[in-house]
């Protein structure tokens, strides 16, 4: 972290503040500096509690955004930090767009979802950024051979940007298994954004974001959601809990 950023504990786990999370990317990548992002929300908060492996994965990694509204409730309503939301899908499209405009020539690859749906993705951005340079796509679903071959075409692409949309936990612990394969990218999980950019899916309308809601509409979208959800409730409690008996403020 450089000077300016700081680092807070959300129920033990870091959250990195800056004012240009994008910018912090680019100087990694300008440096070949490798760097694991994890998008954190209250649900992985609560699955990183459960699994040990897990929060280990997130405190590993270089940078940890605050994704999610519970997590930026928490640091407004518990550390008194105005800090804002930015939803890992924006920070990525965010990266799109800045490696685009600056012609710098890294290349893209984008791994995970429903067989065909990255594709997809990959000729949206493609079509709206034509300087940029994605060099692959893989699907998220697949046999242990094909995933054997994607390793052996990241490792022979050496791609500087690498988009895991595997869902949580499976894409972070599969970035921190594989990162040394591109020793020097940038990797990201990015949940659903495979399926939002290819028209699958669509988002939370602005108004709901904004009024840190986005969940709700989630919940609409795939009722099924509803037992992950109950991690919400849980980690109001745990916060308030952890928050009265530990120190928040990791830097
Ligand atoms: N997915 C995948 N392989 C799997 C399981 C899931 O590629 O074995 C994809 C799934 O198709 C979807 C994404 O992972 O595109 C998970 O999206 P979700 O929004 O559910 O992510 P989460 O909320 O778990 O971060």
């Amino acid at each position: 972290m450089s000077k300016g950023n700081q680092a807070f504990s959300v129920l033990g786990i870091p959250v990195h503040v800056m004012a240009n999370y994008p910018g912090w990317l680019l100087e990694c990548l300008h440096a070949g500096r490798g760097t694991h992002v994890v998008t954190l929300n209250a649900e992985m908060t609560m699955q990183a509690e459960r699994n040990q492996f897990l929060a280990q994965v997130i405190k590993n990694a270089e940078l940890v955004i605050p994704d999610g509204a519970g997590v930026v409730l928490y640091l407004r309503w518990l550390l008194w930090q105005k800090v804002q939301r930015f939803p890992g899908i924006e920070l990525a499209e965010k990266l799109l767009q800045e490696l685009g405009q600056q012609k710098t020539g890294a290349k893209v690859f984008f791994y995970g979802a429903a067989p065909g749906v990255a594709a997809i993705a990959a000729d949206f951005w493609q079509q709206q950024i034509p300087d940029l340079s994605i060099v692959g796509t893989h699907s998220g679903y697949h046999s242990p051979e094909e995933e054997a071959q994607l390793r052996e075409t990241l490792a022979q692409l050496q791609p500087q940007v690498i988009f895991v949309g595997l869902g949580v936990p499976r894409q972070e612990l599969w970035i921190a298994e594989n990162r040394h394969l591109c020793p020097q990218a940038i990797w990201i999980g990015v949940g659903g954004s495979f399926d939002i950019w290819s028209g699958t899916k669509t988002r939370a309308p602005a108004w709901l974001g904004n009024n840190n809601l986005e969940w709700l509409y989630r919940l609409y979208q795939e009722p099924w959601r509803w037992r992950r959800m109950l991690a919400l409730p849980e980690f109001a409690v745990k916060a308030l809990v952890y928050r009265f008996t530990a120190r928040g403020a990791i830097s």
